[in-house]
């Protein structure tokens, strides 16, 4: 079989990324360890930021989050009982939705079941030459071996996933800290005890009031990690609630049975490079943050938004083009270098300049993303345009002001801004 994005993982990252790139007429297909059931019913993220919200709409999985979600203008902070409100709307004219993660992946794996997407239950899927400009993804379905041959994969797997560690120990760097608590969650039916969240400081430990609708409340406790889920029935933890929240918060409380309870271990973590050969990490495969800041799913968005071709905003690409460019450019001068000085230096340059371009073109070929096509066209520029000589050997010496002066430019320029 082949495709032209191999995506592991049906998460949120990798059913908008599959969705965006089926909008940009790119095929792509999505392997998915699970079931949908299972996948539909793991109870995570609930505050979709701006930005989630307006890529969702593009992929066209918006209507029902319009129809059910909950568009909140603020955020209350509590300290000690007492509460004050921050005003999105006012200070910055913006909002978040209340939209369940479950939902949102219910609604993309609506769209995706058009097209016979994700393959779902896809086992032992394992990576193979991601250094190459031909890599491809084996695994198993229904007893069945199967070879996914592709141009690019896409790694949306989460922090477990193998995509994550296909890449080579030494080609990658990973930064980590774990805390010494976790978040006792509980989820349930009963309306919720504020129109909007309540983060909340407090003496015995962080409290969060969020819910995912008017008639399914989320809260959370800090607990020590060690904490046994037993110890909390759901009365001790409706109690703590109302202390950690203080009285305002807990008048309006409704208390009910609930539908899902867990300690969620808090720790940060980063991998670097996001991207090796062929393979781009996305998501929790990259990046996990604590459910502390509702930035997980929304980055998940994020880095989904940069692969896909579909959102070719010029400010999201600007990083990844920096880095592309000036590694083309350290290599065009570390080779014009080896030349004598002078005329012939100069001559040099040109040469190692038009080798570099000429390069590049074959090594980008007819599958040149997009970020590559702005890539070879900014390093076009640079090299091409007479007094740019001299810029390139300022990038290439990572000097900030010609990045700023020069590429950053190039790279509106490059899109006709
Ligand atoms: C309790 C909790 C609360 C959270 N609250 C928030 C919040 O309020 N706001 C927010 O923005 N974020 C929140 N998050 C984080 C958010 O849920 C994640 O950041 C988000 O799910 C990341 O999406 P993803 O697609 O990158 O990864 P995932 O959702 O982890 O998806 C990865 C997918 O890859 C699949 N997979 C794994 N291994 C394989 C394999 N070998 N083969 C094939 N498929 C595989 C998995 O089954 C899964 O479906 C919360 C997380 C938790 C745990």
């Amino acid at each position: 079989m082949k495709t032209q994005v191999a995506i592991i993982g049906g998460g949120p990252a990798g059913l908008l990324l599959s969705q965006l790139l089926h909008v940009a007429g790119i095929d792509s297909v999505v392997l998915e360890r699970h079931t949908r059931d299972y996948v539909e019913a793991r109870i995570r993220a609930g505050v979709l930021e701006q930005v989630t919200v307006g890529l969702l709409e593009q992929a066209g999985a918006g209507a029902r989050m319009r129809r059910e979600g909950l568009p909140h203008g603020g955020v209350n902070l509590a300290s000690d009982g007492e509460q004050f409100r921050i005003d999105f709307q006012a200070l910055v004219g913006k909002s978040v939705m209340v939209y369940g993660q479950t939902e949102l992946t219910k609604d993309l794996n609506d769209l995706l079941a058009e097209r016979d997407q994700p393959v779902f239950e896809a086992e032992d899927v394992a990576l193979h030459d991601i250094a190459t400009d031909k890599p491809f993804v084996t695994y198993r379905k229904d007893g069945q071996e199967h070879r996914l041959d592709c141009d690019f994969i896409a790694g949306c797997d989460g922090y477990h996933g193998p995509s994550r560690k296909s890449i080579p120990a030494d080609a990658g760097q990973v930064f980590e800290r774990v805390y010494p608590f976790g978040w006792l969650g509980i989820l349930a039916d009963v309306p919720p005890c504020d129109h909007e969240l309540i983060y909340s400081s407090h003496a015995h430990g962080f409290a969060l009031a969020s819910m995912r609708s008017m008639v399914r409340s989320r809260y959370y406790i800090q607990v020590p990690l060690d904490e046994k889920l037993e110890d909390w029935p759901d009365d001790r933890i409706w109690d703590e609630l109302a202390v950690r929240l203080g009285p305002k918060a807990a008048a309006g409380m409704t208390r009910g049975p609930s539908i899902e309870k867990s300690i969620a271990p808090l720790r940060s973590f980063v991998f670097e490079p996001m991207r090796h050969g062929r393979l781009f990490l996305a998501g929790d495969a990259a990046h996990i943050v604590p459910p502390t800041g509702a930035k997980g799913l929304n980055l998940a968005v994020a880095d989904v938004a940069l692969l896909a071709p579909a959102q070719l905003v010029p400010e999201a690409l600007v990083a990844p083009v920096l880095h592309l460019v000036v590694q083309r450019a350290l290599h065009v001068v570390a080779a014009a270098r080896q030349a004598a000085h002078g005329a012939q230096r100069e001559a040099a340059l040109a040469v190692a300049v038009d080798d570099g371009v000429r390069r590049h073109r074959r090594h980008v070929g007819q599958h040149a993303q997009p970020a590559e096509r702005i890539d070879l066209l900014v390093l076009g520029h640079v090299v091409l345009h007479a007094g740019a000589r001299d810029a390139v050997e300022a990038v290439a010496a990572g000097d900030e002001v010609a990045l700023q002066l020069v590429v950053l430019p190039l790279v509106a320029v490059a899109h006709g801004r």
